[in-house]
């Protein structure tokens, strides 16, 4: 659809939350190669606090939807993710303002915001191994797509191309943030994790906003 709201909205996080489940071990794996082997877990455990957040009390504005997800996620994960996630979702809800409906310049508006909102949260610049590596391009992509008449469905297809490039383009860095960082060149071969559970929240916003 060319404008989403709140029921699709939702069907977006659900739909993170199911593929953060489908990939809870091998997000787990990779943070074992170059972290402390918990980012699927993690993520899994606060996005099923989500989940259930959600179908106890269903939200009624987007700003809403993105608020009690980001606050969960803040309050339920923990480590560097749990504050990075929780601070995206958050910059979403405000960004949302008081819409009902967003069309594709809002989704990609919203998008922006929380890739601003990790910066704001993390300092991580381009080429140091975290989800920004994912995230940026797949808003650029977003904005890009938008921007030019593209219709949201083809935008979001964009993004999700650019996402996994970026995801892809993670596996020779050298992290420069988080705990990955302490392994310095040794982090290098393998994918980050934050890039490839991120790419998963694009991916979902394709298969649910289309
Ligand atoms: P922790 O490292 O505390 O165990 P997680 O394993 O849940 O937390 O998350 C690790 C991911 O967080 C990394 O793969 C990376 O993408 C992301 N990350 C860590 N630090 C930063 C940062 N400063 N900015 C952006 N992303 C970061
Ligand atoms: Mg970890
Ligand atoms: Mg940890």
């Amino acid at each position: 659809a060319d404008t989403v709201d709140t029921t699709a909205l939702l069907a977006w996080v659900r739909e993170f939350a199911r593929l953060i489940e489908e990939h809870r071990d091998l997000l787990t794996e990779l943070d074992s190669a170059i972290g402390d082997a918990d980012h699927g877990v993690n993520l899994h455990r606060g996005m099923s606090a989500v989940v259930a957040a959600l179908a106890e009390d269903t939200p009624d504005r987007p700003a809403e939807l993105f608020k009690r997800t980001g606050m969960t996620l803040v309050s339920t994960v923990g480590g560097a993710s749990g504050p990075l996630y929780g601070t995206a979702f958050l910059r979403m809800s405000a960004a949302a303002g008081d819409a009902e409906t967003l069309d594709g310049a809002d989704v990609a508006k919203i998008l922006r915001a929380a890739l601003d909102g990790v910066v704001a949260r993390g300092k991580a610049q381009a080429g140091d191994k975290t989800m920004y590596d994912a995230l940026a391009p797949a808003v650029a992509g977003l904005e890009e797509a938008v921007g030019n008449g593209q219709p949201l469905s083809h935008a979001l297809g964009i993004a999700v191309r650019a996402a996994e490039q970026g995801r892809e383009a993670t596996i020779p860095m050298v992290a420069r943030k988080g705990r990955a960082s302490y392994l310095g060149e040794r982090s290098a071969g393998h994918p980050d994790p934050g890039a490839t559970s991120v790419t998963l929240l694009v991916v979902a916003a394709a298969a649910a906003l289309a």
